[in-house]
């Protein structure tokens, strides 16, 4: 089958009520037959509800469709995208380890990759994600995951896939691929040899700007590099598992631990109901996809005719940097693009001579927003910072939304004509 088509069936089996939607069984426990049943679930002889804070029936089928729409052997989900970023590092890491991080990654991972993971004693290095080759430098024995995105958000850089899986691969290093921007429509980076996909559903998935959330990914492969010496945390006895050894017991130990140790013992769980909000958000995915990309191409293409802008930055536009990456991996580039205005001043006037657009720091909701780095996000950067951060201090953001293109562009026209 087709992926519209999993997309909208995959996973679920109707209940005795036949009820044609996923069901939301909000819930947090679960009946056992008897204490026999009980012993067996909790020592994972055999697969049934416990708790939802590791499984959740509304949630199994959100996750069942996001792994065959990646197409991964499992998934789980996680209450945001920061808690599966973490999730994903802290399945592979020990105290004295590292990571290698794209220079080009949206700023909580980077903060938590450079920041917070440095008080566990896990340190990072940066590579940039164009030039895969760095990583045969930075790599180590200590190295336990490459982390970069598919089009990074906020640059819009888009990743040498293959450059870096060659490299992790040769070194048999974990690859982590955060594809929240191009979703699975834009690119599939399991069929790019990636090992692990992590989302923040809170964006396209949901679609609408309605709920945080987040998801993870295991390739069928992943578990080649995690039967290595690398990983012996893999290989060996979980204490806190009755000593359960997650290769040898599954055919998806990131998945497994993820679940049993990282979910069981940090506990960021998502709510079925937006598990339930996130399957309805996939069953309209691959239509808006397409609807966000076209509308972005096109207020692309409109900016670079204005002669107020500067520079427009949008992976599909063939003037940009990443046109190569992006016709090479990319079926969709998503919805968010950039643009350069002459400065602080005329950026911040054209922000507020906007109708349509609303200013907001997110990105991928259903509705079109605007932001000006250089006021926001950036705010505590010098003017010197903001040109080495990629983010000039007249650059604005727009998330392209699935209003009618020709009002959007209409808003632009407008909002420029009344700077004065
Ligand atoms: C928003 C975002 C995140 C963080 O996700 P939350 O759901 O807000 O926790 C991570 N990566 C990328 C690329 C994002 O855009």
């Amino acid at each position: 089958m087709k992926d519209a088509t999993l997309a909208l069936h995959y996973g679920y089996d109707k209940d005795t009520q036949k009820s044609m939607q996923v069901p939301i069984y909000m819930t947090t426990a679960y009946e056992y037959e008897d204490t026999d049943h009980a012993a067996r679930l909790f020592n994972l002889e055999e697969e049934g509800n416990i708790y939802t804070r590791i499984g959740n029936p509304t949630t199994r089928v959100f996750e069942k469709r996001i792994a065959v729409l990646e197409r991964g052997i499992d998934a789980i989900a996680t209450s945001s995208g920061m808690a599966a970023i973490f999730y994903s590092l802290a399945a592979l890491v020990r105290s004295g380890d590292n990571i290698v991080i794209s220079s080009k990654l949206y700023g909580g991972s980077i903060t938590l990759s450079t920041q917070t993971l440095k008080q566990f004693g896990i340190s990072a290095k940066y590579f940039d994600p164009t030039k895969p080759e760095e990583l045969r430098e930075l790599i180590d024995e200590k190295t336990k995951a490459v982390l970069f995105e598919s089009i990074a958000n906020p640059a819009l850089t888009v990743a040498d896939f293959e450059g870096i899986v060659k490299v992790a691969n040769e070194k048999g290093v974990i690859t982590i691929c955060d594809n929240t921007m191009a979703t699975p429509y834009g690119v599939k980076p399991i069929e790019l040899g990636v090992d692990i996909v992590v989302h923040s559903a809170s964006k396209y998935i949901v679609g609408n700007g309605s709920a945080i959330a987040g998801c993870i990914i295991e390739a069928p492969f992943a578990k080649e590099k995690l039967k290595t010496n690398r990983y012996s945390h893999f290989n060996e006895p979980d204490e806190s598992y009755h000593g359960l050894v997650y290769t040898k017991k599954f055919e998806n130990p990131f998945i497994a631990k993820a679940r049993l140790a990282m979910l069981r013992d940090f506990g960021a769980v998502l709510s079925p109901f937006n598990a339930w909000l996130l399957i309805l958000g996939l069953e309209t995915l691959h239509l808006r996809i397409e609807r966000h990309s076209n509308s972005a191409l096109k207020i692309a293409k409109f900016l670079q005719t204005h002669k107020k802008v500067k520079k427009v930055n949008y992976p599909f536009l063939e003037s940009d940097d990443n046109y190569a990456m992006a016709k090479k991996y990319l079926k969709y580039a998503g919805g968010i693009l950039s643009f350069e205005l002459e400065s602080y001043e005329e950026a911040k006037e054209f922000i507020k001579n906007l109708k349509i657009f609303s200013l907001v720091t997110n990105i991928a909701d259903s509705k079109s927003l605007a932001t000006h780095p250089a006021s926001t996000t950036h705010q505590q950067l010098s003017k010197e910072e903001l040109i080495n951060a990629g983010v000039p201090e007249g650059l604005i953001r727009l998330s392209i939304g699935l209003e009618d293109v020709d009002d959007l562009i209409q808003d632009l026209k407008e909002a420029f004509e009344k700077i004065s």
